[in-house]
């Protein structure tokens, strides 16, 4: 049975310069996100760009400065309440 590809050996960028996701040029930034779009696995590489909070490169299509925002933006997992026992005395 073959073993499952992971999304990095599907990555597009496994064939371009990672310099150009790395660069902080508008120019290199345009045409590494132009490669994003048509990468087959960008969910899950922005996905995990979010989850581990990479703060540097272009991820699943977007900038460092973007996926801030987006961070920002998205809304925050309900604080557990401590459980309060049903009966009490
Ligand atoms: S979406 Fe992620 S994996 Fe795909 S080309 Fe862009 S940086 Fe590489």
């Amino acid at each position: 049975m073959p073993e499952a590809m992971s999304w990095e050996e599907e990555a597009r960028c496994n064939d371009h310069d990672p310099e150009m996701f790395f660069a902080t040029r508008p120019r290199a930034e345009g045409r590494a996100k132009a490669i994003c779009s048509r990468c087959p696995v960008s969910f899950e590489c922005l996905q995990f760009a979010l989850a581990a909070r990479v703060e540097f490169g272009v991820w699943g299509g977007l900038s460092s400065k973007e996926r801030m925002v987006l961070l920002r933006e998205a809304p925050r997992p309900a604080r557990s309440r401590r459980l309060q026992p049903a009966f009490s005395g």
